[in-house]
């Protein structure tokens, strides 16, 4: 199996005569969680048409690409970041292997043999087949050798899915949206008058395209759209574990997870940072974008003022253009420059999210400095991350990140950071406003909510 970690958009639509259109807008809405690739697929009651391409939602669109899907109905679309699994498009979705058939998922399987028993003892050829893939040809196979319809088809194919899925699949007559007994990652349903049914990744879309939020796809529930209307099946009873990554870095700010705004939610990390250690300083800075909550509630609490002395290079973005070996680092330095008259002489409080691989911040310390910066104290809003994702989020393995090989004081030297301080885990659970058996912590805590078999193995329990 291709072993490729997805951090990905779904955006599904059904009804009206521009559902590719919405589908595009939704996806635009959609773009910080895949720019790598995007697809949209569109049926319009005889046939589907397919579109898709390497890099962001605007290059890989136009208006004719969008005027040849006048007419449908239903439409699928996704957004594609992906690293181990290469930038080659052959990857890029939506799926469409077979004819009548196109599936898109966000989300990450990391078991996958009962999908690879139940097709391989029903003669199916899997080989290079990703955990995508092997969705798809478990429904299809499901379809073809039962004469089942889509949504009994998904059903009867749930059992054989272990691991994190948003997902979407249509025929020419039917959407099906369905997610996770776990609701790894978030999954929105909304709506227009008329009882048009829109399917987002993220609430923020919903407000591309001007629907209204209706509330989660639940864990573990199938709903399916056609002109039969909207019928909705629980499959298993579920649990809510969303990814508490999502809240950390990954989601828009002004999208609602558990019914919350991100942004707050990210304000009261800030908030707790400010109250887990005092320091002596006289601006605060954040990282945008990410950080920006985070530093607001960071100076709000401390009473340090914020100033915005990093300016971002928004249109820097991971394209199908590879950099290069020479260019790769000073990429990185393209990304932010610094508003020396902000920082100079000053005593800077720099927030960020999260530390990973460390390659921002010992940059961003060294920049400070070079800039003038008297003493530069690094706040990171989120605690150390330690284990490896398994569930769709674009992390390394464990022997990559820093704080799995380093302790905060090692880190800390090789930033040259005055100090270093992360929110530590308790209070990071208690400023999402939500419990800890509701949420998937695995990158910071090691504790997975699925069997993960014999992956167990890819990392070490640090007590
Ligand atoms: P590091 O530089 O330590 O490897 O990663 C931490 C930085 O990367 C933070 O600024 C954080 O906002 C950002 N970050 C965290 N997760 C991700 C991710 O999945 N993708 C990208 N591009 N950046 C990330
Ligand atoms: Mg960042």
């Amino acid at each position: 199996m291709a072993n490729i970690h997805e951090k990905c958009a779904v955006f599904g639509v059904y009804n009206g005569k521009e559902a590719a259109r919405l589908a595009f807008f939704g996806l635009y809405g959609l773009q910080h969680r895949g720019q790598e690739g995007s697809g949209i697929a569109a049926a319009n009651g005889r046939d589907i048409k397919i579109h898709k391409g390497s890099g962001l939602v605007a290059h890989v669109y136009d208006e004719n690409i969008l005027q040849s899907f006048n007419g449908a109905h239903i439409a699928i679309g996704h957004n594609r970041y992906s690293t181990s699994g290469g930038s080659g498009v052959e990857h890029t979705q939506p799926v469409s292997m077979r004819p009548d058939l196109v599936l898109a998922h966000n989300g990450n399987l990391p078991l996958t043999h009962l999908m690879e028993d139940y097709l391989l003892s029903h003669d199916v050829k899997i080989d290079n087949l990703n955990d995508s893939e092997l969705m798809y040809e478990t429904i299809y196979h499901q379809m073809s050798s039962r004469r089942l319809s889509l949504s009994d088809a998904v059903e009867a194919s749930f059992p054989l899915f272990t691991g994190a899925f948003s997902l979407l699949v249509m025929n020419k007559d039917e959407l099906v949206a369905v997610r996770d007994g776990y609701g790894i990652r978030p999954f929105s349903f909304g709506e227009y008058e008329g009882g048009q049914c829109v399917f987002s990744s993220e609430t923020c879309a919903l407000d591309t395209v001007r629907a209204r939020n209706v509330r989660d796809v639940l864990p573990g529930e199938l709903i399916s759209v056609s002109a039969r209307g909207v019928e909705t099946r629980r499959l298993v009873e579920g649990s809510n574990n969303l990814d508490i990554f999502e809240m950390v870095y990954f989601a828009r700010p002004d999208s609602y997870l558990y019914g919350q705004r991100v942004n707050e939610i990210r304000r009261r990390f800030g908030e707790r940072l400010a109250n887990t250690r005092h320091i002596d300083a006289d601006v605060v800075v954040p990282v945008p974008d990410s950080a920006i909550s985070a530093g607001e509630g960071y100076s709000e609490t401390s009473g340090i003022r914020l100033r915005q002395a990093l300016i971002k290079n928004r249109y820097v973005h991971r394209t199908f253009i590879t950099p290069g070996e020479h260019l790769r680092s000073s990429m990185a330095d393209m990304k932010y420059n610094i508003l020396q008259e902000v920082v100079k002489d000053k005593r800077v409080v720099l927030v960020d999210d999260s530390i990973v691989r460390l390659n921002t911040a010992p940059r961003l310390v060294r920049r400070l400095r070079e800039n003038g910066a008297k003493e530069v104290h690094v706040m990171i809003s989120s605690s150390q991350i330690r284990y490896p994702d398994f569930y769709g989020i674009d992390l390394p393995k464990q022997s990559a990140l820093a704080s799995f090989s380093m302790s905060d004081e090692e880190i800390r030297e090789k930033i040259n950071a005055d100090s270093l301080t992360f929110l530590p885990y308790d209070e990071m659970i208690a400023a999402t406003g939500v419990s800890r058996d509701q949420l998937y912590t695995g990158c910071f805590s090691g504790e997975y909510p699925i069997d993960l078999g014999e992956r167990v193995n890819e990392f070490k329990k640090i007590i």
